[in-house]
């Protein structure tokens, strides 16, 4: 009988279809992330033949060491930056991840984060909620409004691609994209303007949305001198990786007008925040859930159950992210 095991606890329908298929599964019992001595333990206990992880796991030699008859490692997430991808190549073990499944609930999300800055959604919240509303008032919590202005997709691929769909079609923004690989399509289908350098598009953006994946070239693409090139009215939203941005430089920026404000569902050191940042007004913060919905997390379930089956089976599973 094959055996898996699940690093914590996901929705159950991924693991109704590999129970329907006689597999023997173990999830991890606490409802909590397992530090790495955790992990390697728990994987020493049997002879799993394959491992759905979550990218709260980091996962590298020690821990293929630990199960060397795993094959595969199913993460339970688009973004694979947890798993030390060549040393998986080298050993011959399969990743798969779960793309597709939570476009739309991120995409929503970044939007949310925007909005949220733009009203001052989250602002008036907290000021209602203080007792500080005393009555209508001409000049309380001006905003902005998002039409005509310019919103700069910082990596148009899926998710990039549908935030700029839902705020170049439902809110009039205009678009523009960098990328390392243009797409003439897109540009087509949303008049998007493909800017040719990083720098290009945080110089004529309004709002930049950060949606590259965690690799070693996009790790701080948003620092200090980059800031500096944006408009000081402008908004950054980062629901991509935190490392993508230098956070320490973010709340310099935010603290000196820099920019006018930022929507982060992502942190360099998760769950640690860097320091000064939530004293800020002009933040919103949401605690990495941009891909929760009920929809997204049940479909990511089914994807990473279907890929150990198809792997399993003898198959290539299809969203294999090595070679
Ligand atoms: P994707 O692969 O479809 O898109 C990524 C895009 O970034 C691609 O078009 C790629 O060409 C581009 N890119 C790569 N390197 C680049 C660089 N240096 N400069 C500019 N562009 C570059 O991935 P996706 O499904 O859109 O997901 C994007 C990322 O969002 C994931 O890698 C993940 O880290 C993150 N994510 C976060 C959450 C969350 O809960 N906050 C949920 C899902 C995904």
């Amino acid at each position: 009988m094959k055996k898996i095991y699940i690093t914590r606890r996901i929705p159950e329908i991924g693991i109704h279809m590999l129970t329907a298929k006689g597999y023997e599964i173990d999830v991890n019992p606490e409802d909590k992330v397992l530090s790495h001595d955790e992990l390697i333990s728990a994987l020493k206990a049997k002879e799993y033949d394959a491992v759905l992880s979550l990218l709260t796991d980091t996962i590298g030699s020690g821990v293929f060491d630990a199960v060397p008859t795993a094959k595969i490692f199913a993460n339970y997430a688009v973004g694979f930056n947890n798993i030390d991808i060549v040393e998986a190549e080298k050993r011959g073990v399969v990743v798969t991840n779960t793309p597709g499944a939570l476009t739309n609930s991120v995409a929503e999300h970044t939007v949310a984060l925007l909005l949220s800055l733009s009203t001052r959604t989250v602002e008036g919240d907290t000021y209602v909620r203080k007792g500080n509303y005393k009555g209508w008032d001409p000049m309380l919590l001006l905003g902005t409004e998002l039409a005509g202005k310019t919103i700069g997709i910082l990596g148009a691929g899926r998710i990039g691609f549908r935030v700029a769909h839902i705020l170049s079609r439902g809110f009039d923004m205009k678009l523009a994209y960098y990328d390392i690989k243009r797409n003439e399509e897109f540009e087509k289908d949303h008049d998007a303007v493909f800017c040719s350098t990083p720098e290009e598009l945080l110089k004529i953006s309004d709002v930049v949305s950060v949606h590259v994946p965690l690799l070693d070239s996009t790790k701080h693409l948003i620092n200090t001198e980059r800031l500096a090139l944006m408009k000081k009215t402008a908004f950054l939203i980062n629901t991509s990786r935190g490392p993508v941005v230098d956070e320490n430089a973010l709340v310099h920026a935010l603290r000196n007008g820099v920019i006018a404000g930022a929507g982060l569902d992502v942190f360099e050191d998760e769950p640690r925040l860097a320091e000064g940042l939530t004293e800020l007004a002009n933040v919103v913060l949401t605690p990495h859930i941009a891909s929760a919905t009920v929809l997204a997390r049940d479909e990511m379930s089914q994807l990473a159950a279907q890929n150990i089956i198809d792997f399993l089976e003898g198959g290539d599973p299809k969203n294999k992210v090595t070679k």
